[in-house]
């Protein structure tokens, strides 16, 4: 039996007032162009991340891949197994959709044991990609889930 935390952080709340809304993709975008100005692809984790992958990637114009639970995706795909806080899951990515020396922004809303954005650099760095920055809005200091990621991590907000 693990101990659960029972505090779900929710981010829809921001999201619901379209000026908070705005200034979280701004500051997350000023992350970017400060930590990793030289970005070739986004990759948005499922399904939260997608929310900020997309209008990142449409406002630096640079391609959106997404990373999905295991069956969601057409065509051929890369698969990782990974370990969340309550449980086990699998993670997939399009075959090829990055490619080799391309700079990887990964984003999602929220980490906590970073299982999952572990998984995700394991998937990018399969394909020859160099993830150069993860990205929260979220980051659950206690868990201490950057220490499991080897890239480089940006949180806006440490909980
Ligand atoms: P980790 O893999 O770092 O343990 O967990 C992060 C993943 O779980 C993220 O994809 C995130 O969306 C989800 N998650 C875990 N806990 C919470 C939470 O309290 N609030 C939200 N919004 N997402 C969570």
């Amino acid at each position: 039996m693990v101990a659960s935390r029972h505090v779900l952080r929710d981010i829809f709340s921001v999201l619901n007032t379209p000026s908070a809304a705005r200034d979280l993709v701004s500051l997350l975008e000023s992350h970017i162009h400060e930590k990793c100005p030289q970005v070739d692809v986004f990759v948005g984790l499922e399904s939260r991340g997608f929310l900020f992958g997309l209008p990142l990637s449409t406002s630096f114009f640079k391609p959106f891949i997404p990373i999905r639970k295991k069956g969601k995706l057409p065509g051929k795909t890369k698969e990782v197994s990974f370990k969340l806080e309550y449980g086990e899951d699998v993670f997939e990515i399009q075959a090829e959709s990055i490619k080799p020396g391309q700079c990887v922004v990964i984003l999602d809303d929220l980490l906590a044991t970073g299982g999952s954005l572990k998984a995700a650099n394991e998937l990018v760095s399969s394909m020859g990609g160099t993830v150069g920055l993860n990205l929260v809005c979220i980051e659950l200091k206690d868990l201490q889930g950057r220490n499991n990621i080897t890239s480089p991590v940006q949180s806006v907000l440490q909980l």
